[in-house]
């Protein structure tokens, strides 16, 4: 059954609206979004799809048709940050977001129905997704006038401040404005975007994503200690963030440091800048194969200076390339979630079937491989 149907179903009436949003994944630039550098992310066909309609009472009525549960009914006045643990509090806290930075109409309510083909716990954003999609039903129904940035940005934000989970403005912003063909530059220091042409399927290449399946509980305390790390590097080169060390300088930048530590975080955020930097340069000049050893240099450093790695990424990364993809690399947080992988379309056989058999030589969870078809970001589909 799809969302509209569900929504009849469930609410007694057809929906105003069906609105969609993407997961993504982060194709370079990694831990460099809390330094103020560059990510470029790219929209998933996978998406979160809302039904939508409008109420005058005051009441959010929330349902998925993926978690098994009756309607969530909410009051919009009664919307209180960090005291809803389960997964509506992704879509209210967008609700409370809105109404919080000043969007009044909201308060009159919603009744909202979704389904999502963003895989969870993968790390390809299904909670930016469920945000985003939920911002723009509310944005085009209310008539609101707000830009994609600022949905992305009101997405963080009750992800931060409303659900409670530190996230950059990355995955929202991805999902929010997102290009079909393309690969999104977002500089996080000024929040400027531009879409990159990464058109893969006319020049005979896939991005293959492969979830590991893995989830180690060490990930949060890791984040929250590399990102000091980070901070004590810029205090120790004198900068306000890593950004603002450069290529050039990172040589220089890294004869300053004495903490082995930190030096190799320091390696890891200016070298990451500058490879967006080049994956940039080289899908402008239309040359994607050429940004597969940019990628597999990215994973090096994600391995040996950050070290959030983990086995079965490694894995992933070691018997992509050594059965003829372009590059591979992890992406997103670490100790976990996905990897990306280039290849000739004409491979892609062959490096799925090595990396499943090498994941079950090694008693493995068999992974999950699909490809990244860079897509549209958030729209209204009916
Ligand atoms: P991800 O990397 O996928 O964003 P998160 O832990 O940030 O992982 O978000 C996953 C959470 O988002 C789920 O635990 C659930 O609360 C919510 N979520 C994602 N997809 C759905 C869905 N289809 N229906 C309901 N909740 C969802
Ligand atoms: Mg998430």
């Amino acid at each position: 059954m799809g969302v509209r149907e569900g929504f009849e179903e469930l609410y007694g009436a057809a929906p105003e609206g069906v609105w969609a949003a993407p997961g993504r994944v982060n194709l370079i630039g990694e831990y460099t979004d809390f330094n103020e550098g560059f990510v470029m992310p790219l929209a998933l066909p996978h998406t979160a799809v809302a039904a939508v309609s409008r109420r005058e009472d005051g009441v959010l009525r929330l349902h998925s048709a993926d978690i098994e549960g009756p309607v969530v009914e909410l009051r919009v006045d009664e919307l209180v940050p960090l005291t809803n643990t389960s997964w509506a509090a992704y879509p209210a806290g967008v609700v409370w977001a809105l109404r919080e930075a000043g969007h009044a109409a909201v308060a009159s309510g919603a009744d909202i129905h979704l389904a999502s083909t963003v895989p969870t716990g993968a790390g390809l954003s299904s909670s930016a997704a469920l945000e985003v999609v939920t911002a723009l039903a509310l944005n085009d129904l209310y008539e609101l006038g707000l830009t994609g940035p600022q949905l992305a940005r009101l997405s963080q934000r009750a992800e931060n401040d409303f659900v409670g989970v530190p996230c950059g403005v990355m995955d929202q912003t991805a999902s929010a404005c997102c290009v079909e063909g393309h690969a999104l530059h977002l500089d996080c220091r000024d929040l400027s975007i531009r879409q990159v042409p990464f058109d893969l399927a006319s020049q005979g290449l896939e991005l293959l994503v492969v979830d590991s399946r893995v989830k180690h509980a060490l990930g949060d305390g890791a984040y929250a200690e590399r990102r000091a790390g980070c901070e004590e590097g810029a205090r120790q080169l004198g900068v306000t963030h890593l950004r603002d060390v450069s290529y050039e300088e990172l040589d220089g930048a890294l004869e300053r440091l004495t903490d082995e530590r930190v030096r190799r975080y320091v390696r890891h955020v200016v070298s990451d800048d500058h490879r967006v930097e080049q994956v940039i340069a080289l899908l402008d000049a239309g040359d994607v194969r050429a940004i597969g050893p940019v990628l597999t240099d990215g994973h090096r450093s994600l391995r040996d200076d950050l070290r959030i790695s983990c086995p079965e990424l490694d894995l992933v990364v070691s018997t992509a390339n050594a059965s003829g993809a372009l590059g591979a690399r992890m992406t997103g947080g670490g100790f976990g979630g996905s990897a990306v992988v280039l290849v000739e379309s004409t491979d892609v056989d062959t490096v799925t079937k090595a990396i499943t058999e090498a994941f079950a030589a090694a008693g493995y969870t068999a992974p999950r491989v699909f490809p990244a078809v860079p897509s549209a970001g958030a729209r209204r589909v009916a």
